[in-house]
């Protein structure tokens, strides 16, 4: 070999070599344009006005079921529920209760307290609730060690309010024995936000019980008026409430307290599909994303009136489907069955996937893992994953081995775990199923609190400006990935 071909070979090497890399790199790009192009596609559909915003109980629901149905039985999917009765779809009834009749009376030595109009309001949990004459005691900013069963039994709980979503402490003093709390609003607090919160807080699983509790929210004004007469004034309570030797203080006032509640039965369904194991042993891979959002959400004159929620949930949804047809495409599927649930309700309190827990297709306990997916459209590629729900399971270390081998890196920290509580694989954490989000999502949590803060819930969540899916094509691979390495036996011996 001369040096003339020597050279030749050398430059021809190296262009094969230039060649060859980028072609590698090439396909790596294409295959994530690609899973781009086709998580868009069924967001679009799924994102459409014509499908009303998803809300459980519509045609936004049937439309939305239809296609998701259509879409995993053409992958290849099969019915996951386990029930003959129930192909596919699983029932979930959700009971929506709204405050529907209120009436507070108080007297002090056998008169009446007069307040004034649109000062309070009486809310339930159930049907209807009401107490009869039951003497009024201050117990300030909440419950103390010192406050017995005996002294709150048979009482009205008058509580100063604090934070704006906790009801713990109503929960609390209604646990021990109180009759009914009567929370105090602080003046940033006002009976409309009340009725706001408790409109789209008001739901529950059929089965769920409910009612026995009785609470009350009575305006600054009100409590006033309430105290006219007495010795006491609000600021007096206000400054004894934060003194150090606090002691519950009994009003001289009683009360006649009644709420009543409007109850609308809706019922939805969780969609569960099934891809069989090549050696199924009666254990699971599960993955979840919820299909629910808020439908019409606004009124005119606002020109965008329906929550189409194309990040929340849509891209889930996408990226579900589109787990579910790559792992049906591959040569050999997993070991292991692996089950896809898109859940109802989610928004409504991750009630679907609490009715999945409450009435499974498998033991929960054959359950190896749970892969929840939610609002996955947000970080470009080449984003970091985290895991949401980090050091509550025992799937770390084996999720950090998958993400070594698909060379995706995973954030050390924990500080995703503050969405711990806001997403599906919450509710079937309480039912000791080990579940986690694995997301790019949220390895970028200012990118994230900025969606949070703009189009999150609102109309403007929808495809009307260009939504970002680089992160979420990778996060589907990595899917792929984690039900290969999961729903392999020998990898992850049966729990
Ligand atoms: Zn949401």
């Amino acid at each position: 070999m001369n040096r003339g071909r020597a050279r030749r070979f050398t430059v021809l090497a190296a262009t094969l070599f230039a060649l060859v890399m980028p072609t590698s790199l090439l396909a790596a790009r294409n295959a994530n344009a690609q899973t781009q192009a086709d998580l868009l596609a069924d967001i679009q559909v799924l994102a459409s006005d014509d499908f009303q915003g998803r809300e459980p109980g519509t045609d936004g629901e049937s439309k939305t079921l239809r296609y998701l149905a259509r879409r995993w039985f053409e992958i290849g999917l099969t019915s996951g529920t386990n029930d003959p009765a129930h192909e596919w779809f699983a029932p979930v009834v959700v009971i929506a209760r709204v405050p529907d009749g209120s009436t507070a009376e108080f007297a002090r030595k056998g008169r009446h307290q007069i307040l004034p109009p649109g000062s309070i309001l009486m809310v339930t949990s159930g049907n209807r609730a009401l107490v009869r004459d039951a003497p009024l005691l201050f117990v300030g900013r909440g419950l103390k060690a010192s406050l017995g069963r005996t002294e709150l039994a048979g009482r009205v709980a008058v509580l100063l309010d604090g934070d704006m979503t906790d009801s713990l402490r109503q929960n609390e003093l209604l646990a021990a024995g109180a009759a009914a709390v009567l929370t105090v609003l602080d003046g940033d607090r006002t009976l409309e936000n009340v009725i706001g919160h408790r409109k789209r807080s008001g739901y529950a699983l059929a089965d769920d019980a409910t009612g026995g509790d009785l609470e009350g929210f009575i305006t600054d004004k009100g409590m006033a008026a309430l105290l006219k007469g007495t010795a006491l004034s609000l600021k007096a309570l206000e400054e004894s409430a934060a003194r150090p030797d606090f002691q519950p203080l009994a009003l001289d006032i009683t009360a006649s307290l009644e709420a009543t509640t409007h109850e609308t039965r809706i019922t939805t369904h969780n969609l569960i599909g099934k891809l069989p194991g090549r050696r199924p042993d009666g254990t699971a891979v599960l993955f979840v994303a919820h299909w629910d959002h808020f439908g019409v959400c606004a009124e005119p004159p606002a020109e965008d009136l329906i929550c189409n929620g194309a990040v929340d949930n849509a891209s889930g949804v996408a990226a579900l489907t589109a787990v579910a047809e790559k792992l049906s495409a591959a040569p050999h599927p997993p070991d292991r069955d692996v089950y896809f649930l898109a859940t109802t309700a989610e928004e409504l309190g991750l009630l679907g996937a609490h009715a999945f827990a409450e009435n499974p297709p498998l033991p929960l306990k054959r359950i190896v893992a749970a892969f929840n997916i939610d609002s996955d459209a947000i970080a470009p590629k080449g984003t970091a994953l985290a895991i949401v729900g980090r050091g509550m399971t025992k799937l770390d270390p084996i999720i950090e081995d998958v993400a070594r081998h698909e060379r995706r890196k995973i954030v050390a920290n924990d500080e995703a775990n503050v969405y711990a509580k806001r997403q599906d694989g919450w509710a079937l954490l309480q039912h000791d199923v080990p579940a986690v989000m694995v997301e790019s999502a949220y390895g970028d949590l200012p990118r994230l609190e900025h969606f949070f803060n703009t189009d999150y819930h609102r109309p403007s969540d929808d495809l009307k400006h260009p939504i970002e899916l680089g992160g979420a094509a990778e996060d589907v691979d990595f899917y792929v990935a984690l039900a290969r390495w999961f729903g392999d036996i020998r990898k992850v011996p049966a729990p």
